[in-house]
């Protein structure tokens, strides 16, 4: 196995597989109000496909995957795509970011596949508010479950994504940051990032005056992740079971140690969540490419990796909302 390293040095050994671009909400923060056409069926790479680039991209250093989407529960056999990852020997840590809504169903399931681990997103804890911050009839109580289940099974650690959005649920940071104390939860703290120019930089709560908030809970000490190296930075309040991690895409861009590519559901490679920029491999594949063609089209795509994203300038991508690329 030979490392993958972009132009600026950067070891790129994380892939992210947006498994669809179908989900059963439409966060305020992640679908443009306006909807999205939703790609045909016959574009969506099929599990085999996303196996054989998994496996290139593994045998060029590539060791850990993340399932997202849209919601990645929508997409039918899901442990069945968990099982082939979980199959590629030099993978070690295989992951899935899901709206929790259909984990309790599905967590048993999955981890005997062999997933290791879950992200769920969360974005407030009062169950009247999760209607309009997902446009959906979500429950919370369906989330709860889902964490449990999630828990009960071992799918640990389970790492709640908190989206912070101003004038909408900033005033929960608190609440979260205290479930903190009493449960093992680990709740991370996202800033707003501006996408298809509906919420435009400087919209969004800084991380800072998050942990200005927090203080009234008492100190935060730098602790360490407690499993992977992303780009949260995690504090612990005074002898508090959970972690609190705080992810500042505006206020401090982490992209000088961005280790990451991302697969779209209709097979494009993209190495910058923030650029449109992007590399097809579905055509070549279904074309026919060999293995090493593949690679080839995924050292292009590395190779071309942005140094850093602009969005505090408003430079933001415009062809593709986050459901179709998977945050
Ligand atoms: N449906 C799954 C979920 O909600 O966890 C996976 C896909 S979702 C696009 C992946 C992540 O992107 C979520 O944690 C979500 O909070 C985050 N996300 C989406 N839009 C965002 C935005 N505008 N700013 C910050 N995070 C965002
Ligand atoms: Fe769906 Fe996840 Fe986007 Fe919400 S954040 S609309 S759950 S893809």
């Amino acid at each position: 196995m030979t490392g993958l390293s972009d132009s600026f040095q950067r070891p790129i050994n994380y892939l992210r597989i947006s498994v669809t671009d179908r989900c059963n909400l439409r966060c305020v923060y992640c679908m443009p109000f306006s909807g999205v056409d939703e790609l045909a069926h016959e574009d969506i790479l099929r599990y085999e496909e996303i196996d054989t680039i998994a496996r290139a991209a593994a045998e060029m250093g590539i060791d850990k995957v993340r399932l997202t989407g849209g919601e990645p529960l929508v997409r039918a056999g899901l442990p069945e795509l968990v099982a082939m990852l979980a199959d590629i020997e030099t993978i070690d840590d295989i992951s899935l970011t899901t709206n929790g809504t259909m984990l309790a169903k599905h967590a048993a399931e999955l981890k005997k596949a062999g997933l290791n681990r879950v992200n769920i997103s969360l974005d407030t804890l009062k169950p009247e508010r999760l209607p309009s911050i997902t446009r959906s009839d979500a429950e919370l109580a369906d989330v709860l479950e889902g964490i449990e289940a999630a828990r009960g099974v071992g799918l640990e650690p389970v790492k709640l994504n908190m989206v912070v959005i101003p004038g909408v649920n900033d005033d929960e940071v608190l609440d979260f940051a205290a479930k903190t104390i009493d449960e093992e939860w680990h709740v991370r703290f996202i800033e707003l990032m501006p996408v298809n120019g509906e919420n435009k930089a400087p919209q969004f709560v800084a991380a800072s005056d998050m942990k200005k908030t927090i203080d009234k809970l008492g100190k935060l000490e730098p602790c360490l992740p407690s499993v992977g190296n992303g780009p949260a930075k995690y504090f612990r309040l005074p002898n508090a079971r959970g972690t609190i991690g705080f992810i500042t895409p505006v206020s401090e861009h982490f992209c000088f140690n961005c280790n990451r590519l991302r697969l779209t559901a209709d097979g494009k490679l993209r190495p910058c969540l923030m650029s449109d920029y992007e590399v097809d491999l579905k055509e070549p594949l279904r074309g026919g490419v060999a293995a090493e063609g593949l690679k080839k089209l995924i050292e292009e795509a590395v190779a071309n990796k942005p140094q850093q994203h602009h969005i505090a300038e408003g430079d933001v991508p415009r062809q593709r909302p986050f459901s179709q690329v998977g945050g």
